[in-house]
């Protein structure tokens, strides 16, 4: 090191000059992360990750969202991290509740079963609040508004691989509106009856579903019945004004008036990507192989050597989840028609 550098403290002008930052120009871009005053720690570690792969050298802002007041520990740890803007929303209570429609008694009857038959989270009313609300309502909070672009994060998940390049602008650039790096099949026991709903929707809105969708993502029969894959969306990269439009509401709301987020357990993973499945053009949903990520308790880990070696990646190969018998993975790449990425091998 240089004199100059090796006597800059971070508290002196050309600190953040040091660390580099990336040419170009920015989206109308945000970060976006639900959390509990209780996961600053969890959420600290996802952050420090995001900003050394990618976001100290492009900076871009984000989001916290609460159903209840962040504290200012909270605000205090996450904002020394984050080297964009960071804002703080207060979830409406209405956002955040049982809709009048909703039946109470049926409602409680149901967590009781499941937590008899130990359903994850079947228990819960929190959870179900956390699906619908990012189902939803998270686009449409005051602070989200402001921004076309959202990359949601949760809290303990790990980036392994540096991005290289600004996901929002490829998103832009090709024309994608949605996207993932795991796939899996949903626990029936949660959805029951989500495919009737999405049937009726498909009747009572033809017009809204796109033509070359991935109907053959989503169903081995046409359309008949649901092979319960998903995109997981504790990742996403995706466009705020199609979830605003008018096609994905009238999808939330027919699925919303149906009941399931309480009268089952309703997933915002299925919700998300049947909306994706059936509303966007089957281009329009990307997979992106080089964001290598880590979700307890699935790894996306890019099977080729050469770009781990590139991006200076620190996940185990062996521990990719993409071709194993329960991704869903590769029916995407085979409704898309793209070649699987070099050094992938199938298993059973
Ligand atoms: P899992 O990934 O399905 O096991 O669920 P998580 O516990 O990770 O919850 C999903 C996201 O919602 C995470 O970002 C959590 O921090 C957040 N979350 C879950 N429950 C609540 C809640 O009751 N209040 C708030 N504010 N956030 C929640
Ligand atoms: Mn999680």
């Amino acid at each position: 090191l240089g004199e100059a550098a090796m006597a800059l403290t971070p508290n002196d002008h050309g600190w953040n000059d040091m660390l580099g930052t990336a040419p170009g120009p920015r989206m109308n871009a945000t970060f976006v992360t639900l959390a509990r005053n209780s996961d600053v720690w969890d959420i600290a570690r996802s952050i420090r990750q995001v900003e050394d792969r990618f976001n100290r050298r492009y900076n871009y802002d984000w989001v916290f969202l609460n159903d209840k007041p962040f504290d200012d520990t909270f605000k205090k740890v996450t904002t020394s991290l984050v080297s964009g803007k960071t804002h703080y929303g207060e979830i409406p209570h209405e956002h955040w509740s049982f809709p009048e429609h909703i039946d109470q008694d049926k409602a409680k009857k149901v967590r009781e079963d499941m937590a008899q038959r130990k359903i994850i989270y079947g228990d819960s009313i929190s959870y179900r609040h956390m699906c619908r609300f990012e189902s939803g309502f998270f686009f449409r909070q005051e602070l989200m508004m402001n921004y076309e672009w959202y990359w949601r994060v949760e809290p303990s998940i790990e980036l392994f691989c540096d991005v290289h390049y600004d996901p929002f602008r490829y998103m832009a650039e090709h024309k994608k509106k949605y996207s993932f790096v795991l796939s899996l099949y949903e626990y029936v026991e949660t959805i029951p009856t989500l495919w009737d709903s999405v049937k009726k929707f498909m009747k009572n809105y033809p017009e809204h579903i796109a033509d070359g969708n991935s109907m053959g993502f989503l169903s081995d029969d046409g359309g008949e019945t649901y092979n319960k894959c998903h995109f997981w969306s504790n990742f996403e990269v995706g466009n705020l004004e199609w979830l605003r439009s008018q096609p994905y509401i009238d999808f939330f709301e027919s699925l919303d008036q149906d009941g399931g987020f309480f009268y089952e357990r309703w997933g915002d993973a299925p919700v998300h990507s049947i909306a994706a499945g059936l509303l966007l053009k089957k281009e329009e949903i990307h997979f992106f192989n080089d964001i290598a990520y880590y979700h307890v308790p699935f790894t996306h880990c890019p099977t080729g050597e050469q770009t781990r070696i590139d991006l200076r990646c620190h996940c185990n190969p062996k521990e990719n989840f993409d071709w194993k018998g329960y991704s869903c993975t590769s029916r995407y790449f085979d409704i898309n028609k793209l070649d699987k990425p070099q050094g992938h091998i199938e298993e059973e």
